[in-house]
């Protein structure tokens, strides 16, 4: 993964303690953030968290209720969106109809009395970058979707802003499209260096773009981490449970790290031990945590399970396994084809497994 710059200097931007009531409803609660130069920050979350509120109220599209918002250390809570630093990309492409390609990506250099050949050479350097070089006589209406985002965002970068701000910009496209998009904007948000801000609902594009994720919910942060930290080392049940897929056990905690699921007995090396015996406990268990190989009489939380059903997907198939032993409780577990084939995983089947103690994690089945 790339390198992050965190100069002592300050942040490119910083968050402090924001909140947004909107009349009754609180959309957004203290909110604390500090993005560093150059790096890729997605915000996400389910519908209604607050991400869209937040990135409007950095943008200046939003008045916060309460708290800063401080680019390359000076305040700019107070400043409307034209005098704050920054390019936008929004969900529906938003270019003008009216105007050319070349004109659309122009626009803001001709607002700022850039001269024409300076334009000219900006706005060709652009389109290059983007990948669409010889379309600036082109209208909107003759451009796909995911073309028409291409020069959304070139419009957006031509200004050389401190911060690009993408407002779901994938979403509106259709599935091969938003894939080849992720990679470009990926590429040129690192090409350029520019600190970027992308909110999305999309855990994929979350994972596969930003060099951290800030999960929010209900209006307020759960956790801010790299995509790895967030998928392995979830903060809370809400990002274990949105960030990827997840089993979740019943247990009750037996101490030294056993928990009592049904009739059995499950080892968790990497949960805290602070769970008192007796306590209500979910364990959360990644589909891909399960051990089939190299099994013996020494592999914690072995299991016989059985196949209930098995769904294929191609190279990554997910089968639906129960035990007697779990007492009604399921596992959604992910094998590759060839060890569907090796193993006979089919529905009806038995197989042994293991789950594997040091990747399950434990929280308190009732929040306090
Ligand atoms: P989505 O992906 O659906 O846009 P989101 O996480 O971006 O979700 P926001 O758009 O930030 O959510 O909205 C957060 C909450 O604030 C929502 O419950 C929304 O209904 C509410 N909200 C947003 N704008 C207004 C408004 N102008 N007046 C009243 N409530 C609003």
């Amino acid at each position: 993964s790339s390198k992050i710059a965190t100069p002592g200097g300050p942040a490119a931007l910083e968050v402090i303690g924001v909140s947004k009531d909107f009349e009754t409803f609180s959309a957004l609660r203290d909110v604390h953030l500090k993005v560093n130069q150059g790096e890729m920050l997605c915000f996400l979350g389910p519908s209604g968290c607050g991400k869209t509120t937040l990135l409007r109220i950095i943008a200046g599209l939003e008045t916060q209720t309460a708290g800063r918002i401080m680019q390359s250390g000076k305040d700019v809570s107070l400043l409307p969106p034209n005098q704050r630093d920054y390019g936008i990309v929004f969900q529906s492409y938003a270019l003008f109809p009216n105007l050319t390609i070349a004109q659309n990506v122009g626009y803001g250099l001709v607002n700022n009395r850039a001269r024409r050949a300076e334009i000219k050479a900006r706005v060709d350097e652009l389109l290059h970058l983007v990948g669409l070089p010889s379309s600036g006589a082109k209208y909107p209406s003759q451009l796909s979707g995911g073309q028409q985002q291409r020069v959304a965002l070139a419009r957006a970068l031509a200004t050389r802003p401190k911060l690009l701000l993408l407002d779901e910009p994938l979403s509106a496209l259709d599935a091969m499209e938003r894939i080849r998009l992720r990679g470009e904007i990926r590429r040129l948000q690192k090409q350029v260096g520019v600190t970027t801000i992308m909110v999305t609902h999309d855990q994929e594009e979350a994972l596969s773009m930003a060099d951290r994720i800030v999960v929010m919910n209900h209006g307020v942060i759960e956790q801010v981490g790299t995509p790895m930290e967030v998928y392995e080392r979830p903060a809370t049940p809400f990002v274990a449970d949105f960030v990827g897929k997840v089993n979740v056990l019943q247990s009750v905690a037996l101490g030294n790290q056993r928990f009592r699921v049904g009739d059995m007995e499950l080892q968790c090396d990497a949960c805290s031990s602070a769970f008192a015996p007796g306590e209500a406990v979910n364990l959360y268990l990644r589909p891909e945590d399960r051990a089939v190989e190299h099994l013996d009489e020494g592999t914690a939380n072995r299991l016989r399970a059985l196949v209930t059903r098995v769904e294929f997907l191609g190279g990554l198939c997910i089968a639906e396994v129960t035990a007697d032993a779990l007492r009604g409780q399921t596992l959604g577990l992910h094998f590759s084809l060839n060890q569907l084939h090796d193993l006979d995983i089919r529905e009806g089947n038995t197989i042994d497994i293991a789950l594997r103690a040091n990747r399950i994690r434990a929280f308190p089945a009732r929040v306090p």
